[in-house]
């Protein structure tokens, strides 16, 4: 049997390890990750798999098919976190995977493929602030380059695999061909509020949205506040002002956009002095490469445009760019009739986040079913779903396995 009730109360199990006691912040490589990715990894093994720590720290499961060696049907979703994060947005396609095949296991069950469950180490990027670094791994785009990069405490990526006890000159091995990995399906809580506006446990996602993420510094001269005339300021946080709302602006031009300025520091940041120097990061998002494309070109010659009208340098420095990952179409037919065998109305939408299935995509098709979870929130400990939409999820997905049918392809 499926046991709905087993999922969450192991989404609960993890949400413990915590750096933040209280909350939810488990980052990429923290001794807090090591003790998550042990459960999952003797959950894997009770469900009948063989299951390893690979070298880039994520849980990787495998569960033959009816003869050993066949390629697989990847599932899995990733179990970092954000900061002070909720407990499903991860976790619940990792443990809804392992729910299936622990019930294949069950009924002593062998498929036509292998099924192999991953929970990657890092998605969210917070650590070291590049994003997919697990999936990156497994789909062989992992760049090398980003092992230099430092965590807040400055210590490197390299060293912190190793201090986890991992070998860094592994991680080129981790990479599958193509053909072993048949098509990849992530179950993952919608992040949005579409399916409980409509009253539906679950969707079929068409295609992860892409994004581009900027770092812009603007640079004009700080000064005394009580001396400097207006008219011969530079300040660069008036003129960082301009630039958040021609963002929105620009973002708003489109139904479909979405732009953000999450971030922005101001130097020296003191209350008697003009600041000098700020720094703040743009993301910008769309279900189109065009679209995206051409409102970051308008973003950033509109941002040039402020910077000179003000006599400020402007640099601008794309950090991260992704584009649009689609589902693939007979994934998602398969995908719509394991929601309506269910007895579920199927509805499609777009995933306005991005997911592990955007790198995965760059070695197989890719599929996702989103389930509903409360207001739409997630990436905050108010983020919640019912046992019943669990349940729902894990059933659809379990129905999915079933009937997929990558062998065609
Ligand atoms: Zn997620």
């Amino acid at each position: 049997m499926l046991d709905p009730g087993r999922i969450m109360e192991r989404c609960e199990a993890l949400a413990r390890h915590s750096e933040l006691p209280g909350g939810l912040t488990r980052v990429f490589l923290s001794p807090e990750q090591r003790a998550a990715t042990d459960k999952v990894l003797a959950w894997m093994r009770e469900a009948g798999m063989q299951a390893k720590l690979d070298a880039m720290g994520n849980a990787a499961g495998r569960y033959e098919g009816n003869r050993p060696g066949l390629p697989c049907l990847m599932l899995g979703s990733h179990l970092d976190t954000v900061r002070d994060a909720g407990k499903y947005d991860g976790m619940l396609g990792v443990i809804s995977a392992i729910e299936c095949v622990s019930f294949l296991h069950s009924k002593n069950k062998r498929l036509p493929f292998a099924i192999e469950v991953i929970g990657f180490g890092d998605e969210e990027g917070v650590r070291f602030g590049t994003t997919l670094l697990g999936s990156r791994a497994v789909a062989g785009i992992f760049d090398g380059q980003v092992l230099k990069a430092k965590d807040p405490q400055g210590k490197t990526m390299a060293d912190a695999l190793r201090e986890f006890g991992l070998e860094p000159d592994g991680i080129p091995r981790l990479a599958r061909k193509k053909g072993e990995v048949l098509a990849y399906a992530e179950l993952h809580i919608e992040q949005g509020p579409v399916l409980e506006t409509e009253g539906l446990p679950v969707g079929v996602v068409t295609a992860i949205n892409g994004f581009s993420r900027l770092r812009v510094t603007l640079r004009g001269a700080a000064g005394h506040a009580g001396t400097v005339p207006m008219k011969l300021r530079r300040d660069a946080l008036a003129a960082t002002a301009e630039c958040v709302l021609t963002v929105e602006r620009i973002a708003r031009g489109h139904p479909e956009l979405v732009g953000t300025v999450g971030r922005l520091e101001a130097k020296p940041g003191a209350i008697n002095v003009i600041p000098g120097e700020v720094m703040f990061t743009v993301d910008v998002r769309a279900p189109q490469d065009a679209l995206r494309n051409d409102a970051v070109s308008k973003m950033t010659s509109e941002i040039r445009r402020i910077a000179q009208d003000r006599q400020l340098d402007c640099n601008t420095e794309t950090l991260q760019e992704f584009g649009v990952t689609a589902c693939a179409p007979r994934l998602m037919e398969q995908m719509d009739r394991a929601v309506a065998s269910e007895g579920f109305k199927v509805r499609r939408l777009p995933s306005g986040a991005g997911h592990d299935g955007m790198a995965l995509g760059a070695i197989a098709d890719i599929c996702m079913l989103f389930v509903r979870c409360k207001g739409g929130i997630s990436h905050s400990p108010l983020e919640s779903i019912t046992q019943d939409d669990a349940a729902a999820g894990v059933r659809v997905l379990m129905s999915f396995i079933e009937r997929f049918d990558g062998l065609s392809a």
